[in-house]
């Protein structure tokens, strides 16, 4: 018998408990087809009739990482029948065509979904690039999971600390990791991240050695390491082909193609696509200078009371706003300008 809790099942799930249905959690999609584990292992499933009825958004479809209500079935595929309300996700709005035939509205498509620490993968060598990593930051903060810079292959470069340094003055509230997982240099300073039941994503560009890392942390060739390797997912896992796995240590990485797609979005305006809607909102607003708090004639206030506006969305774009230097000024312009000048030794 599976305690759920061991993947990350909490307490405040609880109250959703239905009579006759059982908490699980998805741990890969095929299609139509999930893989779920639950108290009684690893089982097939579909989602019920009257959930598939029910489904407006794209976001309503269960992903790797969610946690639903089963209809349990012992002799054949269990049924999906309920989807719970996702901690933290990681979605595309600008995807094309992947739309089951049963979403009535393309809202946004979530690719993963309750993990609890984004890392952000950037190698020491060539790849070291302080817009990817900012952009990678907002896009950690806005899923509502927390974001640990992880900074790789510190044994290729002996001025690793410069750029950790650097790193830490810019962001105060995030943790700034040097490793290297060819040599384990850095790898302890993981170790409050890899506890039971936390679940972890990866975010990096291609080569960056996120399957190296994954190897390191678990002490098992779980992914396969290769420079030069396709980036589609084939033959990705040595030992697994799920999306959903489960280290030794309990902890558990979400690895799917659309999560390495994530991570080799153009670094740019990945986060500006994010938060479209809410731009566009502001723009509404009577008062150009409107501080969407009190205003009369607030378009940001106006679609939080409709529901238009999910509020834990508002609160991560003010977040992402206040944390990171987001904001389209020039201060915060000037700083970014400065620090890339101080890497590069300017
Ligand atoms: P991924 O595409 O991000 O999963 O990157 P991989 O883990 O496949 O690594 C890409 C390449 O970088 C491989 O040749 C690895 O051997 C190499 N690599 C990964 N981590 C390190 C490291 O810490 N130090 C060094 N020197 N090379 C590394
Ligand atoms: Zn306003």
């Amino acid at each position: 018998m599976i305690n759920l809790n061991e993947y990350g099942w909490n307490l405040e799930y609880k109250q959703d408990i239905k009579q006759g249905l059982i908490p699980a959690r998805v741990v890969e999609v095929h299609r139509e087809l999930y893989k779920v584990v639950c108290e009684h292992g690893e089982v097939n499933a579909r989602l019920k009739g009257t959930f598939y009825k029910e489904i407006k958004f794209d976001d309503d479809i269960p992903v790797v990482g969610d946690f639903v209500y089963l209809q349990y079935n012992q002799y054949g595929d269990s049924l999906i029948a309920k989807l719970c309300k996702r901690k933290s996700k990681f979605s595309r709005t600008d995807f094309s065509g992947h739309a089951a035939a049963y979403v009535k509205t393309i809202h946004e498509q979530v690719i993963a979904a309750n993990f609890d620490y984004v890392f952000v993968v950037v190698s020491l060598n060539h790849d070291f690039n302080i817009n990817r990593i900012e952009r990678y930051i907002g896009a950690a903060i806005v899923s509502g999971a927390e974001p640990v810079v992880i900074l790789t292959k510190a044994d290729l470069n002996s001025e690793y600390e410069k750029y950790v340094n650097e790193l830490k003055l810019q962001y105060e509230d995030i943790d700034i990791i040097a490793i290297s997982s060819k040599t384990g240099f850095g790898l302890e300073a993981l170790e409050k991240y890899l506890n039971k039941g936390k679940t972890l994503v990866f975010l990096g560009s291609s080569g960056v050695g996120k399957s190296s890392l994954v190897n390191a942390i678990s002490g098992e060739e779980i992914m396969k390491v290769n420079s030069i390797r396709d980036d589609d997912s084939k033959g990705r896992h040595t030992t697994t082909h799920r999306q959903l796995i489960m280290l030794a240590s309990k902890t558990m990485v979400i690895d799917t193609p659309g999560m390495r797609e994530l991570g080799m979005w153009d670094a740019g305006d990945g986060i500006k696509k994010t938060f479209d809607d809410i731009e566009e909102l502001m723009e509404k607003c009577k008062f150009s200078d409107c501080s969407h708090k009190s205003e009369p004639g607030c378009a940001i206030k106006n679609a939080l009371e409709t529901g238009k506006l999910d509020e834990d969305r508002w609160k991560r774009y003010l977040q992402l706003m206040n944390e990171n230097n987001f904001v389209k000024q020039k201060s915060a312009y000037t700083k970014r300008e400065k620090l890339i000048n101080k890497i590069k030794g300017r």
